[in-house]
This record gives C-alpha cells, sequence and structure tokens, in this order.
C-alpha cells in the first residue's frame, strides 16, 4: 500500500463534529492570536461591534449579524489589515428590566419597589452575567472571532459617564428641554416609548379594537347632534373638541345626524355646510356628570375623509395630534389615566378600571343615554409596547428632550457622507432625518442610565458631566456609591451652583439607545488624557471585561469605523442614535460605510415566535446544521430581501457542499495511490499544462477576482454566487474530463492543477465557511502556514477572459443540447448524429469535446433552421413597460421584431433584455432545438441501425456494470461474460465491451450472466 500523504475523507462529513475539532486547534495553536500579530502595525480598517443585547442566549437572527461581520472582518484580515476586534454587550433598559420582572414575577412598578431597587438592580446584573456568558459561548462556536474578556458592556459606569458628558454638552447648547405633551405610553412599564422605539420590528400588530359611531347633541339646535366615531371609547370621558375639516361639505341627516357628504354621497340631506361654518357650535360631551368642562367645534385641516364619519373626536390628553391642537385652539387637556393606564379616583363609576376593562363600560352606558349610533370591531395595525407587548396608549407626560432643531441638518449632511449597502437603506435613514421629531430620552424606570438632571427650586437645571463633577459637588451619600446607577445614585444630591441648595436628581433613566450610541467614543478613549489599564471594566462591568479606556491618540486612529453593520431595524436605532451624538460631539459620521439586511422569518416566511414553535436556537443549529452550514444560509442571502431560514434549506446546502467535498475527496483519494506531495512553494504553478488544466488555473483566477469583488462591495451573495459556479465547473467540467488522467500512474500536472485549484479555492471561502475550509486545507498543504486563517488572500494574475468565455461557450452548447435531448426523449446513452449550433462561436475550436460530452458524431457550426417565437416575460417586463406592454406583445406576436446579440430583442421601439423574453424555437421535423442567450442548437434524433445498435451496446455495458456492483465484486475483479444469443449482433464491439466491463472472455449462452474469471 502506497504511504497516505492525505487524510482520506469519509463520503460524508460530519460538520458539527469537524468543527468541534476545527475549533479544539485554533485553540490549541493559538491561531487567531497569531493572525492579530501577523497583521499588527498592517494598514488598520476599523470596524465597531454593536452592542448585542445580554438578556438571552444567542438566536439564529442574531447569528446571522454576527456571521456578516466575522466574515468581512476575517476577510480584511486575510488582506493584511489590522483590526480591532473589540465585542459589545447592551446591559441596561426594558430589555433586562421585564424580564427580570418575569422571571421574580413582579407584575408592576410598585412591585419593583417593593421588591426593593437593589435587589432588582443585581438581579439585572445576573441576567447580564448569565447572557454575555451564554452568548460569548455560542458566538465561539459560530466561528466568531473576538477579542473575548475584552468586550464593552453598555451599563459600564466609564460608559454611562460619557453619555452624560454628552448630555452636558446637549445642555449647554441649550437643546436639552422639559417637555409637557401627549406620548406613546406602556401602561404595563409605566413609561413613555419614543418615536424610534415604534420602529421596532413586531411593534405594529395587528388587533381588533372596538368601533364607535358617538352622538354628540348640540346645544343651541335641538334634536340635531354630530356623529364622531373612535376606536379608543376610554377617551370619551377625555373630550374636549371636534373636529371638522373647513374646507369640506358636511349634511344634516333627515335623523338630525351630522355628516360629512363625502362619507355619505347617497343620504339624503336636509341641510348643507361648510365645515368652516359649523366652527364653533358648542355640544354636549358623553361625560358632562364627570366632567365638567365645555365642547366645541374647531377646524382642523387634517380632517380626514377616508374614513369615520368626517368628524373627529379630540381628546388632548389621549392623542399626540389632538395635543397640538389643544395648544393652537387652547383646549383644556384633561388626562383621565394614570401611569398604569388606571382612570383616575376622579372619574366617578369609572375609577381604577384599565383602558380596556372600562371600553365594554363606556359602550353600555352610551347606549343608555342614547348617544350610541352603532358599535362593531375594527382590524387594524396597532403599536404594542416592543419589550412587553402590551397595546400602547396616549398619555400625557412630562419627559426629556433633545431638540433636534439645530442638528437635522448637520446629520443629514454627515449621512451624505456614508456609503449604504443596499444603497436604499441609507435612503432610509434620510427620510427619517428629515421627519424625526425631537428626541425623548426619558423613562420613568430602573434600571438603566441615571439622567445627570438635577433641576433647582430656583429654576437652574444642573446637568453632571462626570463622575469626577458628581464627587465634587455632592452634599452627601458618595461613599455608598456603588455603580453610578439606581438606587445608588439617588441618594447623592448635589449643590446647585446658581443658589447653592442641595438639590436632587429627577428620577428618570435614559433610553437605551443613548447607551448603544455612545460607543465610539466611550471605548475608543475620545478626549481621554491618559490609557487607563482596564478603565472601561468600571461600575457594574468590572470583573466582566479586562478592556482598557485607550487615550485620544487611538481615538484619533480608529474614528470613525470604515465599516459597521446591523439590521434594517436598526436605522432609526443605533445607527441614529451612534450618529445624533457623533453629530453632537464632532460634527461628522460615526461609520464610513453600512451593511444593512432586511429581516430573518422562517422557511415558510412566517415570523418566528417562541409560542409558534418555530424559534431556532442557535445551539439547536449548531448540533443540526453546523456553523458552515448555517454561515451559508446568511452568506447566500441577498441582503435586500428577508431571509427564510430553517433546516429544510440547510438539508439543501448540505448537499450543495457535497460537490467541494467529493472534489477534494476525488483528489486525495488519487493522490494517494500516487503518493503526490504538492509544495506550498508550488502554489506558484509552472511548466507544461494541459489545456484544459490551463483553462482551470484561469477559471480559478476568475473565481479570486470574482469573490474579490463581491468581498469588497460587502456582498456575500455575490461570493456565494461566484463560488456555486465555480465549483460546478471544477467538478462537473475539469474532474469529470480528466478522471482518466488521475489513473494508473497520474498525470502529475493534473495533480498539481487540481492541487491548486482547491487550496486557491479554500482560501477565498475560508472567511465565510471558516471551518470546512480550514478542515481540508490543513489536510491538503503540507509544509505551509498551518491554517487557512493564515494563508493570506491569494494573489493572483488577472485571469484570461477570452479562454474562459470559449469554455464557458462550450458548457453552454453542452448544457443545451442537454435541454434538447431532454426534450426529445432520447437518453444520453443513444448515440446521435449530428448537433447543429448557433450563435456560440467562442465553442468552435472545441467540437471534439462537445461531441464526446453529449454524445454525437458530428458537430456543426452554422444555422439553425428554427422558428423564433419570442414572448414578453409578463412578471419581469410588466412593471417596467407598463401601458406600453401592450404594443410590445403584439409587435412580438406578428413577428415584427429584431434580435439583437445577447439574447436581446427590439419590438415596438424597446430593446427587451434576455431575461424580459421567453423565446421558443420550434426545429424541422426530427430536430430536437434548445435555445437561451442568443445560442441555439439543433439536435438530429432520427436513428439508423448502426446508431441504434451502439446505443444497446452502451446499454449493455451499464446493465453489466449494475451487475458487478451487485455483485460485489471489486473494480479491478475481471469476468467472464455470458451473452443470450439475441445479443450476439452486439459483439461487434465485443473489445469496447470487454474493456469496459473487465471481461476476459464473452460466452453465447442462455441468460446475461457475471462470473468472476477464474
Ligand atoms: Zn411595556
Ligand atoms: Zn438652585
Amino acid at each position: 500500500m502506497a504511504e497516505q500523504v492525505f487524510h482520506p475523507l469519509p463520503t460524508v462529513p460530519d460538520h458539527p463534529a469537524l468543527e468541534e475539532h476545527v475549533l479544539a486547534a485554533w485553540e490549541q495553536e493559538g491561531t487567531f492570536e497569531r493572525l492579530r500579530e501577523q497583521n499588527a502595525g498592517g494598514p488598520t480598517f476599523s470596524f465597531i461591534d454593536g452592542p448585542v443585547t445580554a438578556n438571552k442566549s444567542l438566536g439564529v437572527h442574531t447569528a446571522w449579524g454576527r456571521t456578516l461581520k466575522d466574515v468581512f472582518q476575517r476577510y480584511k484580515a486575510l488582506r493584511g489589515f489590522d483590526q480591532r476586534y473589540q465585542n459589545g454587550f447592551d446591559c441596561q433598559g426594558l430589555w433586562i428590566e421585564v424580564g427580570v420582572e418575569r422571571e421574580l414575577g413582579l407584575n408592576s412598578k410598585r412591585d419593583i419597589e417593593e421588591y426593593g431597587l437593589e435587589a432588582f438592580a443585581r438581579k439585572c446584573r445576573d441576567v447580564v452575567v448569565w447572557s454575555s456568558t451564554e452568548l460569548i459561548g455560542a458566538c465561539k462556536r459560530l466561528g466568531k472571532w473576538m477579542d473575548w474578556g475584552n468586550d464593552y458592556y453598555t451599563f459600564s459606569d466609564t460608559n454611562i459617564e460619557y453619555v452624560w458628558r454628552m448630555l452636558k454638552t446637549v445642555h449647554e447648547r441649550d437643546w436639552l428641554y422639559l417637555g409637557h405633551r401627549s406620548t406613546e405610553w406602556c401602561p404595563r412599564c409605566g413609561t413613555s416609548i419614543s418615536q424610534h422605539e415604534l420602529a421596532m420590528s413586531g411593534v405594529y400588530q395587528d388587533r381588533a379594537d372596538p368601533s364607535l359611531f358617538v352622538r354628540f347633541p348640540l346645544r343651541d339646535r335641538p334634536g340635531e347632534s354630530l356623529v364622531v366615531w373612535t376606536t379608543t371609547p376610554w377617551t370619551l370621558p377625555a373630550n374636549v373638541a371636534a373636529a371638522v375639516n373647513p374646507e369640506s361639505e358636511y349634511g344634516l341627516r333627515t335623523n338630525g345626524e351630522w355628516v360629512a357628504v363625502a362619507r355619505y354621497p347617497d343620504e339624503e340631506l336636509a341641510e348643507r355646510r361648510l365645515g368652516a361654518d359649523m366652527v364653533g357650535w358648542t355640544y354636549t360631551g358623553p361625560f358632562d356628570e364627570l366632567v365638567d368642562v365645555g365642547h366645541r367645534v374647531i377646524p382642523w385641516d387634517e380632517v380626514s375623509m377616508d374614513e369615520g364619519t368626517g368628524i373627529v373626536h379630540i381628546a388632548p390628553g389621549c392623542g399626540g395630534e389632538d395635543f397640538e391642537l389643544s395648544q393652537v385652539h387652547e383646549l383644556p387637556v384633561i388626562a383621565p389615566v394614570d401611569e398604569s393606564g388606571r382612570f383616575y379616583p376622579t372619574f366617578g363609576w369609572l375609577k381604577g378600571m384599565s383602558t380596556v376593562e372600562a371600553a365594554d363600560q363606556i359602550i353600555g352606558y352610551l347606549a343608555g343615554k342614547g348617544m350610541l349610533v352603532e358599535s362593531g370591531l375594527y382590524e387594524h395595525r396597532y403599536p404594542h409596547c416592543w419589550r412587553c407587548d402590551t397595546p400602547l396608549i396616549f398619555r400625557i407626560a412630562d419627559d426629556w428632550f433633545i431638540s433636534v432643531r439645530d442638528l437635522r441638518q448637520p446629520m443629514l449632511d454627515a449621512n451624505a457622507t456614508v456609503r449604504w449597502t443596499p444603497e436604499y437603506m441609507g435612503k432610509r435613514m434620510d427620510d427619517w432625518l428629515r421627519n424625526m421629531g425631537d428626541w425623548n430620552i426619558s423613562r420613568r424606570r430602573y434600571y438603566g442610565l441615571p439622567l445627570p438632571f438635577y433641576p433647582c427650586a430656583c429654576g437652574h437645571l444642573n446637568v453632571i458631566g462626570s463622575r469626577e463633577e458628581l464627587e465634587a459637588r455632592a452634599t452627601e451619600g458618595i461613599e455608598q456609591l456603588e455603580e453610578l446607577r439606581r438606587p445608588w445614585i439617588d441618594r447623592v444630591p448635589i449643590r446647585c451652583e446658581a443658589c447653592g441648595e442641595a438639590v436632587r436628581r429627577i428620577a428618570e433613566v435614559g433610553d437605551v439607545w443613548l447607551d448603544a450610541g455612545i460607543v465610539p467614543f466611550s471605548t475608543l478613549g475620545w478626549q481621554n488624557p491618559k490609557w487607563v489599564p482596564q478603565g472601561y471594566a468600571t461600575g457594574a462591568a468590572r470583573g466582566l471585561t479586562t478592556a482598557d479606556l485607550p487615550d485620544h491618540a487611538y481615538w484619533e486612529q480608529w474614528f470613525p469605523a470604515d465599516w459597521v453593520s446591523e439590521m434594517r431595524e436598526q436605522i432609526r436605532l443605533w445607527f441614529y442614535s451612534q450618529l445624533f451624538m457623533s453629530v453632537v460631539l464632532t460634527g461628522r459620521s460615526p461609520f464610513r460605510q453600512v451593511l444593512g439586511y432586511e429581516k430573518m422569518l422562517d422557511e415558510q416566511g412566517r415570523e418566528m415566535h417562541g409560542s409558534w414553535g418555530n424559534m431556532i436556537d442557535a445551539n439547536d443549529a449548531f448540533a443540526r446544521m453546523g456553523a458552515d452550514v448555517m454561515r451559508w444560509q446568511y452568506c447566500a442571502q441577498p441582503p435586500d430581501r428577508n431571509l427564510l431560514f430553517g433546516f429544510g434549506p440547510a438539508d439543501a446546502i448540505k448537499r450543495e457542499l457535497l460537490t467541494l467535498w467529493n472534489s477534494v475527496k476525488f483528489f486525495v483519494e488519487y493522490a494517494n495511490i500516487e503518493s503526490f506531495r504538492p509544495s506550498w512553494e508550488a502554489l506558484n504553478l509552472e511548466g507544461d499544462l494541459a489545456p484544459l488544466d490551463h483553462w482551470l488555473v484561469e477559471r480559478t483566477h476568475a473565481f479570486v477576482r470574482d469573490a474579490e469583488a463581491g468581498y469588497e462591495s460587502y456582498l456575500t451573495v455575490d461570493v456565494m454566487r461566484a463560488y456555486q459556479v465555480y465549483v460546478d465547473d471544477l467538478s462537473n467540467w475539469y474532474i469529470r474530463r480528466s478522471r482518466s488522467r488521475f489513473w494508473a500512474g497520474g498525470d502529475e500536472a493534473a495533480f498539481q492543477t487540481l492541487w491548486y485549484a482547491i487550496v486557491q479555492m479554500l482560501r477565498v471561502m475560508a472567511p465565510i465557511l471558516p471551518f470546512v475550509t480550514d478542515h481540508l486545507f490543513r489536510n491538503l498543504v503540507l509544509d505551509g502556514p498551518g491554517s487557512v486563517h493564515l494563508a493570506g488572500w491569494p494573489e493572483v494574475p488577472d485571469p484570461d477572459r477570452a479562454l474562459l468565455d470559449e469554455i464557458a461557450d462550450v458548457r453552454r452548447v453542452v448544457a443545451l443540447a442537454h435541454q434538447a435531448r431532454a426534450t426529445s426523449g432520447m437518453k444520453l446513452r443513444q448515440p446521435l448524429r449530428k448537433l447543429v449550433v448557433e450563435g456560440a462561436p467562442a465553442a468552435a475550436g472545441h467540437a471534439d469535446e462537445i461531441a464526446d460530452e453529449v454524445n454525437v458524431k458530428e458537430i456543426e457550426f452554422g444555422a439553425v433552421e428554427a422558428e423564433l417565437r419570442v414572448k414578453p416575460n409578463l412578471p419581469v417586463l410588466g412593471p417596467r413597460l407598463g401601458r406600453e406592454l401592450r404594443a410590445v406583445q403584439q409587435a412580438l406576436q406578428s413577428g415584427e421584431f429584431e434580435e439583437l446579440p445577447g439574447g436581446r430583442f427590439r419590438a415596438a421601439g424597446h430593446e427587451l433584455a434576455s431575461d424580459e423574453v421567453l423565446v421558443e424555437r420550434l426545429g424541422r421535423e426530427g430536430f430536437a432545438v434548445a435555445s437561451a442567450d442568443g445560442a441555439t442548437v439543433a439536435l438530429d434524433t432520427a436513428l439508423d441501425d448502426e446508431l441504434v445498435l451502439e446505443g444497446r451496446v452502451r446499454d449493455l455495458i451499464r446493465q453489466v456494470n449494475t451487475m458487478r456492483k451487485e455483485q460485489g465484486l471489486a473494480v479491478t475483479d475481471r469476468i467472464v461474460l455470458t451473452v443470450p444469443s439475441e445479443v450476439e449482433p452486439l459483439l461487434r464491439w465485443q473489445d469496447r465491451i470487454k474493456n469496459e466491463v473487465l471481461a476476459v472472455e464473452i460466452r453465447v449462452d442462455g441468460d446475461l450472466a457475471v462470473e468472476r474469471a477464474g
């Protein structure tokens, strides 16, 4: 037996087991550390990781983004870039709080306060500790290379101080204010929800709410009333006005009800008036006995004629626009419900009821008073709390805001400098920046960034910018300040800088997007005079990380980020909050390039939900599909479309990965037989190559270049597409056409070429499939860099595109010939006389190869006689042409079109691309025709006796070889073949038969039989 140069490969790889081995090797050999050493001092590529919320184990959703980040960091590392690999965790806010509340069975803010804020804070930190440990473990398993142990945690005191400093700057520029307005509110969480939080996925859900038409009797017009429509009955006790569109016409129905004419066009109307004429009318409110307030008709241009009655019920305490109208028209503002969404005691029989409980009661009450016209249910998209899923209400609240008035334009300018992939996401950011309101930064919660605002009774607002400043101005409590956090910080009053009195902090904490948005400053040491070892490991982060607080020079080196990547939802969240803070602090964007991506759904295209049983835990996916297969799913996905993730697609990918696996396995088997020993030096191919070898080398170079273009434009999908075509060329063209060169004796050039191609391909795919590529690389490269990840990016010359186009044409012709055969029902084993090829001139020099591949005797390059039928591809062409489509359709139908190169056509003045038309060619009698992208083949399907016999010979050979296998004969065993007498005419080809079935003798006698030769 020959020496085994390479480890033999099993038929099918066990991805999870293989990956565990590779992980162990990386760990043992310090592969990642060696990579970083190798690149230290090289050109820099600055990546900043968006923090992942530390309240869960790794889900396959999060693994998508984590993979993309890892892929591009690995690619940049192969290209020699020195990089930062700091991972980040988001550690504060409702995410963490709501989880802990559930765990402890707490149902309200009062419950939390009774439980104790100190104990609650420690519980929250426990969640972060547990989750970050889980996430680090799972990310390692995913193959993500990061500087684990030096992670940033947004609940670090250092991070908090950086936000404080930013807020102080905002205050100094006079952008900070306390607003009093009606805002979206979660009654369960007891806090307002900001505009950008409403942009989070899952916030808007379909929901059926009551639909009510209610009569408001007019005071000075007996027997007449206004009719309004509402889906929130609980807001009726807060009604103060009814709005009409001053420009629209209203009519009095015969039953005395006023409604908009446009809403009731067929109604008989006793009187008509413009809305403007109704302004000032007064009416009796539905709850006048509970709330003593006047009601009147006001004008409002925004009143829509698309739904309801065209008269809108206005309750400024329960709606954003209503509140704005109250400012314009000096309407009273009635706030009916408290923080937990329950009616205040002043609301009589409604006292203590939730908004939901009150709905039915109110409907019954109105019916009893004769004010209800009609009630039913109304299906609509309604916002829910992004954290606890409770339907939101509007409520009056005092919140802290940052004014965007002066920041909007600078932010738009900064965004204009950013390169977004996909491009439309940059446009979305622009739209958001144009339309965003002031940033509501305060939340009435506990486990979050303490807002450093100390409003004094003297009227002065004190804003603290650092811990140092807090210590200097504290009047007491500094000694017990464990962390810059509630409850400890609440026990530290400061001295007012205006009047000298002791003043307390407001109770509110900050929006979590403050924590995440400050990261490009807090982790890079912006304006920090001296490098502080472990200076980031402060407050709650102490003991969890050893991250340093770098100095300002470091910040100068790494800011702005060259690249960041997150899902589309983050446009209004992390991308926005970073941009916001960066524009405040430096006037420019904190990132140069962004890769965004759409949503992940299950393989049927449904949202993934824990309660639907279709959520996939990453650990489950690692065990059942392996990390490489997951990464393939993520990377094959165009970022502008939703990813349908699941085990079904994973199985398909596993099968597809076998093409690569089998190619390497083929090489290993024969190379072992021949004891072929490649050397890393030989990666520079020299010497005489066969034409097919030469082609594969050029093809490999083209693949390297195509993949490079994909990576450089941050589109893994382009890399994957290039890979899939390349592997098909390698396996189904090069290897299949070269098989015999690897047999008996072996052809050194063939081994050398195949080894070269595989090794270069592994290097290209290493960022996407880090495990299987390294596993195979370590097997195939005996004296090289030890890991594919240390091998750098392959340097290749420009490929010979002319040669590649030639073989691409050959493969195209072969594929068309197979297609024509399939339509004729003629199997490939049946030799045919002739194939006529039109429109693939580059293939002309390869007639023999084509003939061999498609099993015909002769290839003729010339015109194919066929009738051409062209139809529009409606789903593609329809949207582009619109009304013009009809003319094009007619021209095509009547044959009035011109054929252009590349499968294009011109008809009715329009140029049609090859994918915009469906082309059919009908061949002459006796010919099967196939056509695509400008090339056409016609297969002569006529059979003569000679061809029929030859076809039978091939059938026989196949049958005998199947029998050999069934009888368990070794591939080298010789046989004696017995054939029945009717097969005798085939024996004209007996040498060929003997040769292909390894027969030493053929006997004619009885049934077909195979017997090992003695
Ligand atoms: Zn909530
Ligand atoms: Zn004061």
